[in-house]
């Protein structure tokens, strides 16, 4: 039986940041399934199809890594892919908080799925989403942040 963990988030657009999660994750993990996040709270800037593509091209050569999209919660997410855990990223103390919560929420959700956290390579400690939105908005060059197919169409 292969060990399946999901990585869900946002991924508007995904950074070489959440890549270093999946490629970390691939070390205690057979599979990894990246969960693409509606949010529509969030007001994204690229539209739920375009990031799921971003990240499926990104990790097209990688059969052990799949991406969905979805839109109810996480435990329902896990359960029809037969995942054990629930991984995701750490920068910074100021990641830790909402973290923290997430993943107690969702224990009481269900307890059968754990939550898994790595820690940032040190040189994407400050890479987030946001600051890639927001840099190249500005015409900043965030060419060694991204994976090519953001690149292209940020
Ligand atoms: P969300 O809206 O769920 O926070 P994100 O796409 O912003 O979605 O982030 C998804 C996950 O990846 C989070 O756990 C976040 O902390 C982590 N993450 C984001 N950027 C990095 C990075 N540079 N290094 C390590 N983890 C990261």
């Amino acid at each position: 039986m292969k060990r399946t963990a999901i990585y869900p988030g946002t991924f508007d657009p995904i950074t070489l940041g959440h890549v270093d999660v999946v490629t970390r994750g691939l070390k205690v993990f057979d599979r990894i399934v990246i969960g693409v996040a509606e949010n529509p709270k969030k007001g994204p800037m690229f539209d739920l199809e375009t990031r799921l593509t971003m990240v499926r091209e990104t990790f097209a050569d990688n059969e052990n890594i799949e991406a969905v999209s979805f839109t109810g919660l996480l435990v329902d997410l896990a359960h029809e892919h037969h995942a054990a855990a629930l991984l995701r990223g750490l920068r910074a103390a100021s990641d830790f908080e909402y973290e923290f919560q997430m993943a107690t929420m969702n224990r009481h959700l269900d307890e059968r799925i754990e939550s898994v956290f790595v820690m940032a390579r040190e040189d994407y400690t400050f890479v987030s989403s946001r600051f890639i939105r927001e840099i190249s908005e500005m015409g900043g060059d965030v060419t060694s942040l991204v994976p090519t197919p953001v690149l292209s169409r940020l």
